[in-house]
């Protein structure tokens, strides 16, 4: 099917073909025309799908005729989004005479007040704090938008934005297109919805928790705390040609953890809210040329990032919630292409864990990296106990990469521990044992052929 066929005009049509499009995708089937003439819609669309030329496409076709004013707003709950979006809705535009443009904090209100002002613009994309300090400036006026769109509503909700947008929709005429994306339906988003919403069209309706794409290659990673910044080292090692985004919980984590891995020789970025604005454009421009090869970032930032060929997400810290597994993992393996999502899991995370299981439905396969070792102390506990030693096993290969893989009954977080000092073990399925680990539980060292061993990560 082409974009044509979706009733979209030929200047729109035109810049898709510039942009390198040539079949829609599943969402941009069912979404266009369902807006195209006007209906609300409330749409489920995986990251990664094509959801923004889903709406931004049908919204510039009906822009197309009618007088110039700010005539469509898109909110989004990142800069980094706006960006995104701004930066596709421009490429889409190119032969259409509508302008797009992005407002959205952190960088100085004044050149953004200007824009809006002085040269003007069709489409809108903001953050909702940034978009109500202009309104409060009386530099927007909001009184001429005809079509709204909520992207990555859920997100916003999670960051606490629900009173802005609904003060926003107190600015806005009723009668307006309202269309909203979102993964997720949590509560908070409902009275939104409610409020924004009139008898809305609903795509592939909700799921409580958007899947995966199923490109993805998912493992579990256990080891001790103190041990996560070697074994992070080690997998990005064993992987020649990778794009790798390393997700931390906290900002100082990830400033940590940046200069960690420069100083073991990775070009590495790092992305978080207390950087300034230009230098969060800077890591995300290096990143999508090359020149940054791990890119050290917070969950906020992970929404917007849209970098293709990003090969593998590697989780250092657990996320909090399985809705945010998802979305991390969601930056890579984006359209058709596939990659690996690894996540560092410990003890201390097993409720975590737990949740994520659960909320995808299937356990994770756990592995270990053969000669990494798992059972070195922390500098400063020379009489403590070796942490995570004890039985392991030693699974399947897969392909040409061999680890060992943990028995699957372990708990959550961690290879189990010998209890007793027993060295016990129950091979999985198809499974060989390790060699028998010394009276420390340490395994013996590999030769240099199972050292060469690589996975692709
Ligand atoms: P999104 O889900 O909107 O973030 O889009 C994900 C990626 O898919 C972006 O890099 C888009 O440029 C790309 N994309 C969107 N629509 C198409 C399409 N019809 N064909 C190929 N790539 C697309």
């Amino acid at each position: 099917m082409s974009f044509a066929a979706l009733g979209l005009p030929e200047s729109i049509t035109r810049g898709v073909r510039a942009v390198g499009y040539t079949s829609p995708t599943p969402i941009q089937r069912e979404a266009i025309p369902i807006i195209l003439p006007g209906h609300d819609l409330v749409a489920a669309a995986q990251t990664g799908s094509g959801k923004t030329a889903a709406f931004i496409l049908p919204i510039l076709s009906r822009l197309l005729d009618g007088p110039r004013a700010l005539r469509a707003l898109v909110l989004v709950p990142t800069r980094e989004l706006a960006a995104q979006v701004e930066e596709a809705a421009m490429q889409y535009a190119r032969y259409a005479d509508l302008s797009v443009g992005a407002v959205f904090g952190g960088v100085p209100i004044p050149p953004q007040e200007r824009m809006i002002m002085h040269e003007g613009v069709d489409v809108l994309i903001a953050t909702p704090g940034r978009l109500l300090d202009l309104h409060g400036r009386h530099s927007v006026s909001l009184d001429e938008v005809e079509i709204l769109v909520l992207d990555e509503a859920d997100r916003m909700v999670d960051m606490g934005f629900a009173p802005d947008l609904q003060r926003i929709l107190r600015l806005l005429p009723t009668r307006r297109q309202t269309l909203m994306f979102s993964a997720t339906m949590p509560a908070e988003l409902n009275a939104v919805a409610r409020e924004a919403l009139h008898n809305p069209r609903r795509l592939a309706l909700a799921p409580s928790v958007a899947r995966p794409a199923p490109a993805i290659a998912q493992a579990f990673y256990p080891v001790a705390r103190h041990l996560k910044a070697d074994l992070l080292h080690e997998l990005l090692e064993r992987s020649p040609d990778r794009t790798a985004i390393v997700f931390t919980r906290t900002k100082r984590g990830a400033d940590r953890l940046y200069r960690v891995l420069q100083q073991r020789g990775h070009k590495t970025g790092v992305l978080h809210g207390d950087r300034s604005q230009s230098q969060r454009e800077r890591a995300l421009r290096d990143f999508k040329r090359g020149r940054v090869e791990v890119l050290v970032a917070t969950d906020i930032a992970s929404r917007g990032i849209d970098v293709d060929d990003v090969t593998h997400v590697i989780n250092y810290d657990v996320p909090r919630s399985p809705d945010d597994y998802i979305h991390r993992i969601g930056r890579t393996g984006r359209m058709d292409a596939t990659g690996d999502a690894f996540t560092l899991i410990t003890p201390e995370d097993r409720e975590e864990v737990a949740a994520i299981e659960k909320t995808l439905g299937r356990r994770i396969e756990r592995i270990e990296l053969d000669d990494f070792d798992y059972d070195r102390r922390r500098p400063a506990d020379a009489h403590g106990r070796h942490e995570g030693h004890g039985r392991r096993q030693e699974g399947k290969s897969r392909g040409d990469h061999r680890h060992t893989h943990v028995e699957p009954d372990v708990d959550h977080g961690r290879p189990a521990r010998t209890r007793g000092g027993s060295h016990g073990h129950v091979p999985p399925p198809g499974g060989h044992a390790t060699p028998a680990a010394d009276a420390h539980g340490r395994r013996p060292k590999r030769n240099a052929t199972d050292r060469r061993s690589r996975r692709r990560m």
